[in-house]
């Protein structure tokens, strides 16, 4: 039997032989539905209510950080925090080719341009190294801030992303920013839990942004929160994504262009409740994490383990093929037989979109775009 049979056989084989096996399916084994329809009995089902109070408290202790803001998503999460660290129209954003689309479109919601370096093979995310190096290249450090010594512009932030829940090297990547006075934003969307040395992604950048979405580790329906350890700019966050209302019992007083980005009291009972959940939701994926590690031993295929002083999610896990031709027969056989598989994402400029952004060389990014498959991931 071919190493792809044997990996379908073992995947139904911990996920049980029903038809279809998902990449990641939400788990509701706790208060849920209690709190949902908590929200429907009280009315308070849209943007005012205690489940999103209590949502923000529990981010705020679970990342180890001073403000923590609900918001609708965790793209517009991005897109507002790019803006609290000061990005503004005309500047250049650091980020990572190899990601999901969101982070790419933040940054140009907020009228920025992303510069795309490479990332490290073993984290898969922003490496500190290619950022040192475009900025030894490129940048010029001036009072106020850096600057793009070809374009004129302002360098304003720089974006990395833990892949698929994996840690980047966060604090090399925050000392090279900080010599050079670049604010870091984490794009923690996928890595809720995981932790560097101890402590937790999104809570080391000057702000951090997670997801809620349904194929998140836990999810709210749909949803995001920013988090900070700025309690002014947590203010102005929270000030900027409720369209910026000054308080007041009854009259509409807006006092700059905001967003109606709110997460509403609805999505929050249902991300309190999984919230309650993570810890076990954690402890099972190591569990999975470990069961896969041992039969692809056997396989000779690499499963991607969390590295040393790390502590992964383990949000969607992932294997390494030999090449681009190995990877798309797993792909194909193991989708065709019911077993959900599916490719890293393509290099975000080959998107027509981005195709006219900057980029270094992108060797670890390619190369990875040709090997990496997720295999199903769900808690059991
Ligand atoms: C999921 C995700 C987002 C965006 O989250 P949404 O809640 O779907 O808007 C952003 N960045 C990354 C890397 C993601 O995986």
């Amino acid at each position: 039997m071919s190493y792809i049979n044997e990996t379908i056989s073992f995947v139904r084989e911990i996920f049980g032989s029903k038809d279809f096996i998902p990449l990641h399916e939400p788990n509701f084994s706790g208060r849920e539905k209690e709190y949902v329809l908590d929200t429907i009995n009280s009315t308070f089902v849209s943007s005012v209510g205690t489940y999103v109070d209590r949502f923000e408290e529990f981010m705020q202790v679970r990342t180890q950080t001073a403000r923590a803001i609900a918001v609708v998503n965790g793209t517009s999460g991005l897109q507002v925090a790019l803006r609290l660290a000061g990005v503004e129209r005309g500047d250049e954003v650091l980020t990572q080719a190899l990601t999901f689309i969101a982070t790419a479109n933040a940054i140009v919601y907020n009228g920025a341009d992303p510069i795309f370096l490479d990332v490290d093979r073993d984290t898969m995310g922003l490496s500190p190294d290619a950022v040192e190096a475009f900025l030894e290249e490129h940048g010029e450090l001036r009072e106020d801030g850096c600057f793009n010594k070809q374009t004129g512009n302002k360098i304003s932030a720089c974006l990395p992303m833990h892949t698929f829940g994996f840690p980047v090297r966060i604090n090399k990547l925050i000392n090279v920013c900080k010599s050079w006075n670049i604010p870091v934003v984490e794009d923690a969307a996928e890595s809720l839990g995981s932790e560097f040395k101890g402590k937790p992604t999104g809570s080391f950048g000057k702000l951090g942004v997670f997801s809620f979405n349904g194929n998140k580790i836990v999810t709210s329906g749909g949803g995001g929160a920013i988090v900070t350890n700025d309690e002014v700019l947590g203010r102005r966050g929270k000030h900027l994504t409720t369209t910026a209302k000054q308080p007041h019992s009854y009259e509409y007083i807006h006092d700059e262009i905001g967003y109606n980005y709110r997460m509403p009291n609805i999505n929050a009972a249902l991300a309190c409740a999984q919230l309650e959940n993570l810890d076990i939701f954690l402890k099972k994926k190591k569990k999975l994490a470990g069961k896969y590690r041992l039969f692809f031993e056997n396989t000779g295929l690499r499963f991607r383990e969390e590295l040393p002083e790390t502590s992964a999610n383990y949000w969607l896990m992932c294997l390494e093929l030999q090449n681009r031709k190995d990877r798309d027969r797993f792909l194909a056989e193991t989708n065709e037989a019911g077993v959900m598989t599916r490719p890293i994402w393509q290099l975000m400029f080959k998107l027509p979109m981005f195709e006219s952004c900057y980029r270094d060389e992108q060797i670890n990014a390619q190369y990875l775009e040709e090997r990496i498959v997720n295999i199903p991931s769900s808690v059991k």
